[in-house]
């Protein structure tokens, strides 16, 4: 893939002059300003107490960053896709503008890849992963010539089949788990030995099943692993790609040719969820990579990443009104309109996942004054609804905004039907050419009839008229 070559934002774009690689900027300024605006455009307000922001020009300088990042390392000519995990922001403009930046798209649903069609990326660009692939998905998939990664044996029975009765384009490949070990977060640790993702490489006769596989399809060309999550040390990802890069050696010098021509090294990089700062970064990971796996970049594979957190995190925020401000036992509590239904994650699991919330006041400028500790509550209906317990923070009073922050993936974009909360619009925002700042919806409101209509609306009867 030829270096990148955008004309945007100069910070993101090839190395510093001291040969440094490229930080994507921080957003907190970006970040300031969009919420004023929100504010005093009303995008936000009384009568539309939540939103959703995503900020563009961080979106595009994080997708520069990326190829950068690994056009640094690979040799030249390499063919390289970037293919964004669609489940970390489903979100169709997200997608079509990652994909004008270059990068594709990973799914792992029939809903997925609806969303990836529907932001127009085209199947060359796209890798459908899915641990639970129905015939007909893997059929249209074939059908397509979108690259499918077999997660196991059965699976790959089924591709048998569907490469005997029809032609595809689709290059194929196999899913394995190099069980490197898990990270700090089990629930998301795919590479442990008991993960339910790929053929487990260190079970007994795994190994030499994979090889015979390969062997066996001289259509198999691809080798997939997704060994990293949030919690995960980059030296433990890095390994997990060295076993895979080895066992693909492997299968190439037993074939005798170079039937392995791409690696998919999944994504899965950590994000930084202390601070504006992006770290690790994307570039730090491919010179590590490049470090510990040099034969990776040395022309003789192509190569497959899925990033999603680390692309996209940093770039969001729920803003959130403060509806009343109240206390008990002492501890004050601001009560919001963001909790569960757009932070599952932190609400159900803090101590994993938690978020910083920053103050705003009624007109959407940074509060100041002394921290006073408190909890940021959200709507629903049962106690542990939290954005942040016991948090020192400027205190947040009636009016004001709570803003949770890095929740640009896996957070408000992943709605939680709790109490039939409703999902909250969605609002890109960038320049606006006069020093200001403009917004574009990614996602409206959903409303109260939509509510009804996706909770039976239409078969109100159906249990009193029926039986
Ligand atoms: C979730 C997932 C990703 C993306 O993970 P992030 O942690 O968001 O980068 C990539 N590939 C596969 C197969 C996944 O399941």
């Amino acid at each position: 893939m030829a270096a990148y070559t955008g004309t945007g934002d100069a910070d993101t774009t090839g190395e510093e002059p001291d040969g440094a690689p490229i930080r994507v900027p921080d957003g907190g300024a970006r970040r300031d300003e969009a919420v004023r605006a929100a504010v005093e455009q009303g995008l936000v307000g009384p009568a539309t107490p939540i939103i959703g922001l995503l900020d563009i020009t961080g979106i595009r300088a994080s997708a520069a960053a990326l190829r950068a990042a690994f056009d640094t390392v690979v040799a030249p000519g390499t063919p390289v896709l970037h293919a964004f995990a669609v489940k970390a922001t489903p979100l169709v403009p997200v997608l079509r503008l990652l994909h004008r930046e270059g990068i594709g798209a990973e799914v792992a649903s029939p809903g997925e890849l609806a969303l990836a069609r529907a932001a127009g990326v085209p199947p060359a660009r796209t890798v459908l992963d899915s641990p639970a692939k129905t015939p007909a998905e893997l059929r249209e998939a074939l059908a397509l010539g979108i690259a499918v990664n077999a997660d196991n044996p059965q699976e790959l029975d089924r591709i048998d089949g569907l490469v005997r009765s029809a032609s595809t384009r689709s290059p194929l490949g196999i899913r394995v788990n190099p069980q490197v070990g898990g990270g700090s977060i089990s629930a998301l640790s795919t590479a442990t030995a008991t993960s339910k993702f790929g053929v487990a490489l260190r079970d007994e006769g795994a190994r030499e099943w994979v090889v015979r596989a390969y062997l066996d399809r001289p259509w198999l060309t691809r080798l997939h692993a997704h060994s990293g999550s949030q919690g995960m040390p980059l030296e433990l990802m890095a390994r997990g790609v060295a076993e895979t890069y080895g066992i693909a050696e492997e299968i190439n010098e037993r074939a005798g040719r170079r039937q392995i021509d791409t690696l998919d090294i999944g994504g899965g990089l950590p994000v930084n969820f202390g601070s504006d700062t992006e770290t690790p970064t994307h570039a730090e990971y491919a010179r590590l990579l490049a470090a510990t796996v040099p034969g990776l970049f040395d022309g003789r594979y192509g190569l497959v990443t899925e990033f999603g957190r680390s692309l996209l995190a940093k770039h969001g925020v729920v803003l959130a009104r403060v509806e009343y401000a109240k206390s008990a036992g002492g501890r004050a509590i601001a009560v919001t309109h963001a909790g569960v239904q757009v932070a599952a994650r932190t609400v159900y699991a803090p101590v994993s996942w938690p978020l910083r919330v920053a103050a705003y006041d009624t007109k959407g400028r940074p509060k100041t004054g002394p921290d006073v500790v408190q909890d940021v509550a959200g709507p629903a209906c049962f106690a542990g609804d939290l954005l942040a317990e016991g948090r020192s923070m400027p205190l947040l009073e009636q009016g004001d905004y709570a803003a949770a922050l890095d929740t640009g993936a896996y957070y408000f974009a992943h709605h939680y039907t709790y109490n039939s909360l409703a999902r909250p619009g969605i609002y890109g925002f960038g320049p606006d050419g006069a020093g200001g700042v403009r917004f574009a919806v990614v996602r409206t409101p959903q409303t109260l009839d939509e509510i009804v209509a996706e909770s039976g609306g239409a078969h109100a009867g159906a249990l009193t008229d029926t039986f």
